[in-house]
């Protein structure tokens, strides 16, 4: 085998290890501190419902161990054997080079997904309904299993075909345009999906008149903040976890509430919660968020690039030089490079936490947004007692402790 290709296998492998270590140290935290209730939050967890929390964390963290496993094997047998056999399949009913390379890709990413749908189904049936959460019925989760695949065709496909195009009528510049093309496309679809995807999904309902709305509508006057709506989501047609976002940008921005925080919480939280969604608009951070991702598309096309070019890459796996092989051995590669890039990315949406919190603080106080967070982190049975590596690695959110503690400082 090539020294490239063990480059990879190792660096695969390597990343298996670390996110299993990283999956034990969690486990381990979380069994440390089953026994009590952090003092913080005695008087508002019960014994019980902390140890719920450590369980449903447990269960997860048990299921991530396999499924890490299952990965990593799949992401090696992928690049050293199943890729030629799909392609060979392919290219002997598909000769022309553009719809050859695009059916390679897609049949791909057909086979992955009905190699990890077990573990899908396996988390929303048997885990999230273990511990109350799952409201999804066999029909429900169908459905939207045949209209995501629906969509991914519909925008995939001629994506995958116009970037072979792209690359074929300009080898050295393409990934330039292939970028650009690509932002374009993110940009749009911060308006797009509010519009036309996410309803496909949920049903979204104008917020009721009433005394409710009206606090919401004085308090986005105080925040100086204009929107194109405020809406109620039907997530508990799916799941029993609670949440609030933000979407859009200019004219098309508006505020989701999902129906299962409106259930729970007191005015004052939702208006803690909206608050801190505000937060972010008003630090700009859906900007930060475009940025970030921006600038790794920019590194991948240009990693792209080099293996196009290079074409040293299908000879190091002993396969054709297709550019639907080399697309799908450096997404493979890259994947544990990313996951080395979790750090960094996850303080970075951390910070913009702190600071959407701290603007709720400014604006409503710190008491409600305390008492939203914590019947969230009760509610969606979250740890109070992560470990702090697994935090710096995998938590886009800081543990609600260090939340609330930020709060009261
Ligand atoms: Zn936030």
């Amino acid at each position: 085998m090539s020294t490239i290709a063990l480059l990879i296998f190792a660096a695969i492998i390597l990343s298996a290890f670390l996110n299993l270590y990283l999956d034990r140290r969690q486990a381990a935290a979380v069994l440390a501190h089953r026994g009590t209730v952090p003092a913080a939050f005695a008087e508002t967890v019960t014994l019980e419902e902390h140890q719920r929390a450590a369980d449903y964390t447990l269960a997860r963290a048990r299921v991530a161990v396999i499924e890490t496993v299952y990965d990593t094997l799949l992401a090696i047998l992928w690049l050293g054997v199943f890729l030629r056999p799909v392609f060979d399949f392919v290219a002997a009913h598909i000769v022309a080079g553009l719809t050859r390379s695009t059916a390679t890709v897609v049949l791909v990413a057909a086979l992955s997904y009905l190699l990890t749908l077990p573990f899908t189904i396996y988390k929303t049936f048997v885990l999230e309904a273990r511990f109350g959460f799952n409201r999804t019925t066999p029909a429900i989760f169908a459905l939207d299993q045949v209209k995501a695949a629906v969509l991914q065709l519909a925008l995939g496909v001629p994506l995958l075909y116009g970037l072979f195009a792209l690359l074929r009528a300009l080898p050295n510049v393409w990934w330039i345009f292939a970028w650009a093309g690509l932002m374009t496309i993110m940009i749009a679809m911060i308006v797009i999906y509010p519009a036309f995807i996410a309803p496909l999904f949920n049903k979204f309902t104008p917020m009721a008149e009433g005394p409710m709305k009206s606090s919401i509508e004085a308090l986005l006057k105080k925040c100086g903040f204009e929107s194109n709506g405020l809406f109620v989501m039907d997530a508990s047609k799916r799941s029993a976890h609670g949440n609030a976002y933000f979407t859009g940008f200019g004219r098309a921005k508006r505020i989701v509430f999902f129906d299962t925080l409106l259930e729970k919480h007191t005015d004052d939280e939702i208006l803690s919660v909206l608050a801190h969604e505000l937060g972010h608009y008003k630090y700009g951070h859906v900007i930060q968020r475009i940025g970030e991702s921006a600038l790794l598309a920019f590194v991948t096309f240009a990693i792209l690039h080099w293996a196009f070019a290079a074409g040293t890459l299908p000879a190091a796996f002993r396969l054709p030089n297709d550019p639907s092989l080399v697309l799908m051995i450096v997404m493979t590669a890259i994947g544990p490079f990313t996951s080395l890039l979790a750090p960094i990315t996850n303080f970075l949406s951390r910070r913009a936490e702190f600071q959407a919190d701290g603007f709720a603080k400014s604006m409503v106080g710190a008491a409600p947004m305390i008492s939203a967070l914590t019947k969230l982190t009760r509610d969606n049975l979250a740890t109070l007692t992560p470990d702090w590596l697994y935090t710096l690695f995998n938590y886009s959110h800081p543990p609600v402790p260090e939340r609330i503690a930020h709060l009261q400082g």
